[in-house]
């Protein structure tokens, strides 16, 4: 089939090159210049396991293509996909400007029928609204004879195996009324569908509620664990032995129980929020959402406690080794990251920061390029030179197992902060190191 996606950020670059992979023919439309640009050049902009591999064989290979011209990108597919950005608004709710915008484009230049897909995540009712903003933009054009549909097609890949988790999606949710336009989301995700059913259909309200519901209840699950560990710590018991005892019975599972030093990322934090903003429009209070956000822009400071407790409060001239700053492993996603909170306030009480990650050096230059409380490090090694303390804020695999003699013999004195408790407090104690985790 011929697909054009527009957005091209991590959904959207992923889903296409997926959609490619298994033989559609996908133009990526994306209103950067530079991204398409170097796109063309086979550069692939952002970090996701697999990702540069599938852009570049499948761009080779003539089944994927990109361009900043829309109205060939509305010519060329009979699907079209909205994949742009829904970030925060300011008062919390999701900014609809991008999605809106691309269907008027859509409808600007749409010379038959089409099916247009939204996959960002956007709140209940938004295909309505894009159904109204293209209807209202073909009766400007006269063109009120042309016919589409509007499908809610929710995304539940996560960073850092985005790829795999397209190629093997857990579902499918299609979210139509019109028996058409559920026909050609079947023949496109048939490649996807095979080993047993995974497409759930169901109307659009309930679809795009069921990506809230499903990020919600994640950071749920994350807020939940770090309340524990508070409590943990103060009761003396250790969060990971509560998690072990947790995760045994089945109805509740080991998957997404870590404390931790607080969610990140593009989706949890402006999910929660927007669908709270969404509760209030409708003057139903969510007590509990709010009570999830509240808890884990705690967590977010939790570190950063620590450290200052530690220190009495004297972080002026000192120097702090931090290893991650992607929001979470696999990633060079730092948008929310902890790490952003926890350097921010370590510059703000006079430290400094040697950072290292193994993928968002790029990306921490481009945010922070400017601050001169910062140096990036090429190596996990050269973060800890001469520095007060390491702190651990990201569970990426090579840094699970350190050399902690190396570690000693870097750092100014033995003490480690980690956000992740990556390590058994009582085998770094017998190494003479100061560590602090949390919940233990
Ligand atoms: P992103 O910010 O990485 O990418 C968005 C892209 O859209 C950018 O490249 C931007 O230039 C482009 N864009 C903006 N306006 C445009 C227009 N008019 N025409 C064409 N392109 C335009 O965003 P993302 O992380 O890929 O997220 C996209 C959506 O998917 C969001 O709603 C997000 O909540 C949702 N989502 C994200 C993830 C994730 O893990 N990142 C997972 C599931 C769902």
């Amino acid at each position: 089939m011929k697909v054009t996606v527009f957005g091209i950020g991590y959904v959207g670059l992923v889903q296409s090159a997926v959609l490619a992979e298994v033989g559609h023919d996908v133009l990526c439309v994306d209103i950067d210049e530079e991204k398409i640009e170097r796109l063309s050049q086979g550069h692939v902009p952002l970090y996701e396991p697999g990702l540069e591999t599938l852009v570049r064989e499948n761009h080779a290979a003539g089944r994927l293509h990109f361009t900043t011209d829309a109205a060939e990108g509305v010519r060329r597919g009979e699907v079209q996909f909205i994949a742009v950005g829904t970030p925060a608004d300011e008062d919390g709710s999701a900014d609809l400007r991008y999605v809106l915008a691309v269907a008027e484009t859509i409808a600007e230049h749409m010379e038959r029928h089409q099916v247009i897909v939204d996959k960002s995540t956007v709140p209940v009712g938004t295909a309505d609204r894009v159904a109204a903003r293209v209807a209202e933009v073909l009766a400007r054009r006269g063109r009120e004879e042309l016919t589409f549909a509007v499908v809610s097609n929710p995304e539940f890949l996560k960073e850092g195996s985005a790829v795999a988790d397209c190629m093997r999606p857990d579902r499918i949710v299609i979210g139509t009324t019109s028996r058409d336009a559920e026909e050609v989301m079947r023949e496109l995700y048939a490649p996807f569908n095979r080993n047993h059913e995974k497409i759930i259909v169901m109307d659009p309200h309930s679809a795009e509620l069921t990506k809230y519901a499903a990020n919600c209840m994640l950071a749920t699950k994350i807020s939940f664990m770090n309340e524990m560990a508070s409590l943990a710590e103060m009761l003396g018991a250790d969060i990971e032995m509560v998690r072990r005892g947790i995760g045994s019975d089945p109805r509740i599972g080991y998957d997404f129980i870590y404390a931790g030093a607080g969610y990140g990322g593009s989706c949890f934090p402006k999910d929660v929020q927007a669908l709270i903003r969404t509760a209030e429009n409708i003057d139903f209070d969510a007590k509990l959402l709010r009570a999830v956000a509240q808890r884990n822009k705690e967590q977010k400071t939790s570190l950063y406690k620590k450290i200052s407790h530690h220190f009495e409060g004297d972080l002026q001239g000192r120097t702090f080794a931090l290893w991650g700053l992607s929001f979470k492993p696999r990633t060079d996603d730092m948008r929310e990251a902890p790490s952003r909170t926890l350097m921010e306030a370590l510059w703000n009480a006079g430290a400094r920061v040697q950072a290292y990650d193994p993928e968002a050096m790029e990306e921490a230059q481009r945010l922070y390029g400017n601050r001169t409380e910062l140096t990036l490090c090429g190596t996990k090694e050269a973060a800890l030179k001469d520095a007060d303390a390491l702190v651990i804020v990201t569970d990426w695999q090579a840094f699970k197992a350190p050399d902690f003699e190396f570690i000693r013999q870097q750092l100014r004195q033995p003490l480690i902060f980690d956000g992740r408790n990556l390590f058994e407090p009582g085998r770094l104690q017998k190494k003479g190191i100061t560590y602090y985790s949390i919940g233990r």
